[in-house]
């Protein structure tokens, strides 16, 4: 991994070593943990392990974060060496942590779209297709910051986990830093304003393990470096005063300091109560088809007014791997932005599927778990996204 830095090759190995040699312990604190808040706070945590091919990282839905109300937390879990996994959760189930004491100091909130991000597109200058680069900064000013929180909260907490969270760091960074944004055309403020997050995230890895590896001193001096100390200070500044809630200002403050302070809004009602009601399209009337609304709303699949169900899963897997693939940020915390809302279809009318579902007939099986699965990953965070 580190092909011109040996030293820091040789803390990863060391790293590494210790995370395997821990992972025993490791395990049984972070179980601990799960069971502490499941109790302390009166949720239950479901956790979904992913499959190999299904992506990078960890999605986590707090009680109040699901588009259909239910009485649990969720997270999905991607694939990853047996050894790591207990810092991959700790760092999930951090995330529901800081929603959980939030919501106890009455406080808790859920990120809702300041505008439709129609209109953020020509607020910002941006191209209609360039509604990916958007959901990328909405990704990135959010998971930044709270994730620097969420470390740093894990690091103090269980010490235990730091091989392994410096060896997933390194693994991040190295995907996070390769993304080449250059060639992409987009406003300077715009190209300032990401560039300076994804290096705030390296700053924090150098910093945060001791200087073991030098990922952010390519940028160092260049002004994507310069607003990236910024905001690292900012997370220094508030960490260790953080009060219950205090990630919600933290996000903020990362809005101002790259110069979108409207980007977030914060409302204090659960997810749920804020999703639009939306009816899917009679059948034949055309392809736009809200695929989530579908399969939450009804539980099920109506014959017809679907082309095929199969070529929703799929097609909602592809663009999920397509994004996890290019973006060392997917499938974090609310990182839904990444997975389109709608799911477009071709000009060209699929023909109807044999093996759909009758009206009302929940699924049942190997079929219903998918759906489940892919429910947690696919929900948009925003209210505005949908
Ligand atoms: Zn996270």
């Amino acid at each position: 991994m580190f092909k011109n830095n040996p030293s820091a090759q040789m803390s990863y190995d060391t790293q590494e070593q210790l995370a395997k040699d821990s992972r025993a312990e490791a395990e049984r604190q972070v179980k601990e943990y799960k069971l502490k808040l499941e109790t302390g706070f009166g949720f239950p945590i479901v956790v979904n392990e992913l499959g190999a091919s299904q992506g990078a990282g960890g999605t986590v839905r707090s009680v109040w974060n699901q588009r259909v109300k239910c009485e649990h937390h969720s997270i999905d879990l991607a694939h990853c060496d047996a050894w790591l996994r207990p810092a991959r959760l700790a760092h999930e189930l951090m995330h529901i942590d800081l929603e959980c004491r939030a919501d106890v100091a009455g406080v808790r909130k859920t990120n809702v779209g300041k505008r439709p991000l129609k209109e953020m597109l020509r607020l910002y200058d941006l191209m209609p297709h360039q509604e990916g680069l958007l959901r990328k900064l909405l990704s990135y000013s959010m998971n930044v910051p709270v994730d620097m929180l969420v470390d740093a909260s894990l690091l103090r907490q269980f010490p235990i986990l730091k091989p392994a969270m410096f060896v997933s760091a390194c693994r991040f960074q190295e995907k996070n830093l390769a993304q080449d944004l250059s060639r992409e055309s987009m406003p300077a403020n715009f190209r300032a304003a990401l560039e300076a997050l994804r290096t705030a995230s390296a700053l924090f890895t150098d910093e945060t393990y001791g200087h073991a590896t030098r990922f952010f001193a390519p940028f160092r001096g260049t002004p994507a470096g310069k607003m990236a100390e910024q905001l690292y200070h900012a997370f220094l500044k508030s960490f260790p005063l953080i009060k219950p809630g205090g990630h919600y200002e933290l996000v903020d403050r990362f809005g101002t300091i790259i110069g979108f302070p409207n980007l977030h809004a914060w409302d204090p009602r659960p997810c749920w109560k804020l999703v639009p009601v939306q009816t899917p399209k009679p059948a034949g009337s055309g392809y736009d088809f809200n695929v989530e609304q579908a399969i939450l709303d009804t539980g099920a699949v109506s014959a017809g007014s679907v082309p095929s169900y199969d070529a929703i899963i799929k097609q909602v897997m592809r663009e999920k791997n397509s994004q996890a693939g290019n973006d060392g940020f997917s499938l974090r915390l609310d990182d839904d932005f990444s997975i389109p809302a709608k799911i477009q279809w071709g000009a060209r009318p699929a023909p109807p599927s044999k093996t759909a579902i009758p009206d009302g007939q929940r699924m049942e099986g190997k079929r219903g778990r998918r759906v489940r699965e892919i429910s947690h990953q696919c929900i948009p965070a925003m209210a505005s996204a949908v």
